[in-house]
């Protein structure tokens, strides 16, 4: 199904990674967006995992769950919240989902007894599922980010896809490499030949770049921009300089300064006419900056080995939905990670006080549960704002359990399957996966409804009775306990749309100032133009906090 008109503008990184592709990726998307066009961002994973659901996110950051149930990886994330769009299941693959589906079609004779190669078959595989993004939700434009960097062996086949899309659609198909232009110590002047170094690298792939966003710590001169232009064969104009800035936000407007929007859309023959509309965006800027009182949030979680990038990425949503709900209420959280193993002895735990708001996020295993326990009953003991998110609500049930009625040993049965009191279990169905040894992508995924009862905090903060929310885990409240946690005070203001299932824990506003958990992750469906209300709920609880006297 080739998409007469649809136009594909693929990202590509030159000269080493992490210079902020999948930023790149998002503002030109976002530039598109503002100009009328409905636009998908596709982000392609070389490596083998048939998703992100597998990977640790110490090592690979946090896994974005789409609305569908995908997990996928955290540029995902920025791109939703860039575009404020729900993207699809399609607009995401990795070279174990292409492999897979090829070995499947082989193994069901779909190849009809030929031989089944990388070439034609699997390349030919990525295509049909790129012209697959490019056909749902109405899109007009895919910006399609191919992860790695030019020249390393896992990405060559999606470059080799895209040189043939450009074939066949020469005048849809539009190459952008995001580079990098060093200036190194000792000489103190911005050099550009790594940057000609990757564009002949990937003209070794038969491909040219249409433009190149060109990374550095300050902007780029003239001079600089003729010698890549030469050297490139790029149109000077062409060459976007990409220094680095305040916040992420500001990208799509600094690359607005060189014109960005209207050379994309002429090198796509695309109509100028829908001038760009940046005033919503640029007031959530402006917010997001000026800030406002302090907040202080703490963060108690376990994937703080790595040093102090990996906090952000494996918490990426979780801090992105605090500062849009700080933006939103006119106060800027400051967080602060908080290692919940510090906390296992119990001897550090007044250091907690100094908070206006304590935070538990979703997690796995064992590391740091005890710690985590004990901040949470500090939090609930202190009426300190706490709001605990999918394993930070099942804790503060088993908290509760424990501490308030006394059931010695309650615990979730992922770390304790003999738990006396198994307050956090596994459902049925659960188990039956499990028993066939199938991990990947079985978790309670994606999207699902939730009843909200009228009169509490949740349905204040949310403000109608029925939301969807997205989940990933595998154990839940169990109802067995759902009678006696409730008459000994604890609220469950949301559950599934049949009762069954407990989404939302919470203490009533006459006993805790906020003290809320929810089973799903708030956090992925938080945007920059439309903040998660039970954040902002938080935030202003713990602002409260932060103003009254200590
Ligand atoms: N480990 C818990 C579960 O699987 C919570 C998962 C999470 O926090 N994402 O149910």
């Amino acid at each position: 199904m080739a998409l007469d008109g649809h136009k594909y503008l693929f990202v590509l990184g030159g000269v080493m990674s992490g210079v902020g592709k999948g930023i790149a990726s998002s503002s030109v998307g976002l530039i598109l967006k503002q100009r009328g066009y409905e636009v998908n961002l596709v982000k392609i994973d070389p490596y083998l995992n048939v998703d992100a659901g597998t990977m640790n996110p110490t090592e690979h950051g946090e896994v974005f769950v789409l609305s569908s149930g995908l997990e996928t990886d955290q540029d995902m994330g920025n791109y939703e919240r860039f575009l404020n769009r729900d993207l699809g299941p399609e607009d995401y693959m990795t070279s174990g989902m292409v492999y897979q589906s090829v070995i499947n079609r082989e193994r069901a004779l779909g190849y009809h007894g030929k031989f089944v190669e990388t070439i034609p078959h699997v390349r030919d595989e990525i295509i049909e599922r790129l012209e697959q993004a490019a056909g749902h939700n109405g899109s007009q434009i895919s910006v399609i980010e191919i992860g790695g960097t030019v020249g390393d062996f896992q990405n060559g086949l999606f470059i080799e896809a895209a040189r043939v899309m450009r074939l066949k659609h020469p005048n849809d198909v539009r190459f952008v490499l995001v580079s990098y232009l060093p200036v190194p110590n000792t000489i103190g002047e911005m050099k550009t030949k790594p940057t000609q170094s990757a564009v002949r690298e990937l003209n070794s792939y038969g491909v040219q770049p249409d433009f190149i966003l060109a990374r550095s710590n300050d902007p780029m001169d003239e001079k600089r921009k003729e010698k890549l232009a030469i050297w490139c064969n790029v149109r000077p104009d062409h060459i976007i300089s990409a220094p680095d800035v305040a916040s992420i936000y500001d990208v799509p407007m600094n690359f607005e300064k060189d014109n960005l929007g209207n050379l994309l859309l002429d090198a796509l023959s695309l109509s100028k006419d829908t001038p760009a509309d940046f005033s919503a965006w640029s007031d959530f800027v402006t917010r997001i900056k000026s800030g406002g009182p302090e907040v202080r949030i703490g963060i108690v979680g376990k994937y703080f080995d790595t040093g102090d990038f990996v906090l952000s990425d494996a918490y990426l949503s979780v801090i992105e939905a605090l500062k849009f709900s700080g933006a939103e209420i006119g106060v800027k959280p400051k967080i602060e990670w908080l290692n919940a193993k510090d906390f296992e002895s119990g001897e550090n735990i007044e250091k907690l006080g100094e908070y206006d708001g304590i935070l538990v996020p979703g997690g796995f295993g064992e590391t740091g549960i005890e710690g985590k326990l004990k901040a949470i009953r500090y939090a609930r003991e202190k009426k300190i704002p706490y709001f605990g998110l999918c394993y930070g609500m099942q804790l503060m049930v088993v908290e509760y359990a424990r501490n308030v009625l006394g059931l010695e040993g309650a615990h979730t049965v992922e770390i304790n399957p003999d738990a006396p009191h198994p307050i956090v279990a596994m459902m049925d169905a659960q188990k039956e996966v499990l028993a066939r040894g199938e991990y990947g992508g079985t978790m309670r995924l994606g999207v699902y409804k939730e009843q909200v009862l009228p009169g509490t905090l949740a349905h204040k903060a949310y403000g109608k009775d029925e939301v969807e929310e997205r989940h990933r885990h595998r154990y839940e409240i169990n109802p067995a306990y759902v009678p006696r946690l409730t008459s000994a005070g604890l609220v469950f203001s949301g559950t599934s749309p049949d009762g069954v299932l407990m989404e939302i824990a919470e203490l009533p506003e006459s006993v805790h100032p906020f003290f809320l958990g929810t089973q799903a992750h708030p956090e992925l469906i938080a945007r920059p133009l439309a903040p998660h209300p039970l954040f902002s709920a938080f935030l202003r609880a713990a602002a409260e906090k932060g103003k009254a006297p200590a």
